[in-house]
């Protein structure tokens, strides 16, 4: 099942009974779920539901308790697994931005192509160029963190993981830190994304996002998947309780 090294025709993520506890506390409790290349999986719950649990076990950010993820047919919870070259792999997208304060736009995108895929520069300067083009930032390239807008500095974080040549991307609440008028083009750029075949799950509370963007919602509750739809089914007719509870308060 594992097969090859780029494993075509097989799920980007799969996750198998996946476990996580802290100490006590069980905070995944059994999660199957896969996602397809190319496809756009949005999760979204309630305020410690295990969503960012989840997304930091597909990394093994945290170590699973118990279960079975494989990421681009390589298993990553098998303990002979090279993690970093796997991470290499995956493009993250947290809430907040962690860009270098003291480094340009471009030397945000250009740091890690060097020091981790062996860029030279020449070769990282082009292809940030082209990535801050593509999220609408190519007249930034000299700007700082601090003279950019939350938004404009989530679309540099997302610009730094494309350059990277990620197979997948995994996105935390990318917009949730922003102010209401910068989240249009921060969603913006994820949408031109998914639309260009990127495999992407996002985690969020942008319903509009999910529903026109999503080609399969999860809703996650209490360290368990409710229910899983096309959107149309999981946010426009949800069958489970739990799930119209959620709807109500965010939508
Ligand atoms: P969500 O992203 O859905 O809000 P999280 O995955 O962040 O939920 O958290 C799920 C639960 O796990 C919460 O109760 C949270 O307090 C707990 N939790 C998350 N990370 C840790 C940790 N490193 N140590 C202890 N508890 C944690
Ligand atoms: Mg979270």
């Amino acid at each position: 099942m594992t097969g090859g090294g780029d494993g075509n025709g097989e799920n980007a993520i799969e996750v198998r009974g996946l476990r996580k506890a802290f100490g006590a506390l069980e905070v995944l409790r059994g999660i199957d779920f896969s996602v397809a290349r190319g496809e756009v999986v949005c999760v979204i719950g309630p305020s410690g539901s295990g969503k960012s649990t989840l997304l930091r076990c597909v990394n093994l950010l945290e170590e699973p308790t118990a279960g079975r993820i494989t990421v681009a047919g390589t298993e990553v919870t098998d303990p002979e697994v090279d993690i970093d070259r796997v991470r290499r792999r995956i493009g993250m997208v947290f809430q907040s931005f962690n860009l270098f304060p003291h480094l340009t736009a471009l030397e945000n995108l250009t740091i890690a192509q060097r020091r981790v895929l062996r860029r030279d520069r020449p070769t990282a300067a082009r292809i940030a160029r082209d990535q801050l083009a593509r999220v609408g930032l190519g007249d930034k390239e000299a700007a700082y963190p601090a003279q950019l807008s939350g938004g404009q500095q989530q679309r540099v974080a997302i610009a730094r993981a494309l350059a990277m040549d990620p197979e997948l991307m995994l996105f935390d609440e990318p917009t949730s830190a922003l102010d209401p008028e910068l989240v249009g083009d921060v969603l913006a750029v994820m949408r031109a994304l998914a639309r260009d075949g990127m495999t992407m799950l996002v985690v969020t509370h942008e319903m509009g996002f999910a529903r026109e963007v999503a080609d399969r919602v999860v809703f996650m509750d209490g360290g368990l998947v409710v229910e899983e739809g096309t959107p149309g089914q999981v946010v426009g007719a949800p069958r489970h309780e739990r799930t119209r509870a959620f709807l109500s308060g965010v939508l």
